[in-house]
């Protein structure tokens, strides 16, 4: 595996690769890697000819600053990891690499709705961090495959919109990888490192409230069952921000539903400091 802590080395780097007639893969990540991680780099391989990743904790997605400090980083176990799973080239960058001009005055995409619902709701700013970032990695990694992880079901389709504000859907095709789990049904994230022992036990029943949801939903007005759901988490001891039920083409919240309509159940809750997300399509 390579490492580039510039973009303009990985820049020459991969345009040698490109010209001649590599594929290039791309899976970002912001560390603390866990095999959901590996298993997007897996995807790229088996696609592709080249496979990049990133590893960079980025400052702009974070609206809450103790989040941010307390972002776990494990770059000692998260590169070997890499190195294991064949991963061609790991790009490093420094705050400065990817921000040049400061974090105060980005950009602003136009992400419509899907700003302001769910994760948009309680994290604002998130999703315009994301397509800041994600749009510097595009352009200095310029992947003919992206990789992304169904864990974070509204971010998907964040990064396909800007894909699409960026004049790129013919370019850049998005694979959307799905959830890796612990054997218990925990979404496998890099946030439940910072869970206790005691937290680490509870912190299941988010899983159990997707499939409480999946398992009593009815045709007809979603509100008791969503209660219902949030009640669960609630008695686990989970501050709960939200478990929605949406549309799964649009994210449109359901508030009835018909009985076909394919959806996905989402849920974000906080155990004490740690928020964790998750979601089910169904
Ligand atoms: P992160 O490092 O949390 O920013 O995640 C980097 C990528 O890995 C994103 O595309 C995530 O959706 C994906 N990812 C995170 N957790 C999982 C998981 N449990 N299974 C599959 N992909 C995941």
């Amino acid at each position: 595996m390579v490492l580039f802590k510039k973009a303009t080395d990985l820049h020459s780097y991969l345009e040698v690769q490109r010209e001649k007639g590599s594929s290039v893969g791309f899976a970002p990540t912001m560390g603390a890697l866990h095999e959901g991680h590996i298993s997007l780099i897996q995807a790229s391989r088996a696609k592709c000819d080249i496979t990049v990743s990133s590893i960079f904790v980025n400052p702009t997605q974070f609206n809450d600053p103790k989040d941010f400090q307390k972002y776990p980083i494990t770059l000692e176990k998260d590169i070997p990891m890499l190195e294991k799973a064949g991963c061609d080239v790991l790009f490093l960058p420094s705050v400065k690499e990817m921000y040049p001009e400061g974090i105060t005055k980005l950009p602003h995409y136009d992400l419509g709705y899907l700003e302001n619902i769910l994760e948009g709701k309680y994290r604002p700013g998130h999703f315009q961090g994301v397509c800041a970032v994600v749009h510097r990695l595009l352009d200095m990694v310029r992947p003919n495959e992206l990789f992304l992880g169904q864990k974070d079901y509204q971010q998907c389709m964040v990064i396909k919109k800007l894909i699409h504000l960026m004049h790129a859907d013919e370019r850049i095709h998005i694979h959307i990888c799905p959830t890796l789990r612990e054997p218990d049904g925990l979404a496998m994230s890099s946030r439940n490192l910072r869970l206790n022992p005691e937290e680490r036990k509870k912190a299941t029943a988010i899983y159990t409230s997707l499939v409480f949801v999946k398992n009593n939903i009815t045709p007809g007005p979603t509100t008791g069952l969503k209660n219902k759901a949030t009640a669960l988490l609630q008695e686990k001891g989970f501050n709960v921000d939200y478990v929605e039920i949406a549309d799964a083409g649009d994210l449109s919240i359901i508030e009835k539903w018909d009985g076909v309509q394919k959806y996905v159940v989402l849920a974000a809750a906080y155990l004490n400091e740690v928020r964790l997300i998750d979601n089910m399509v169904i």
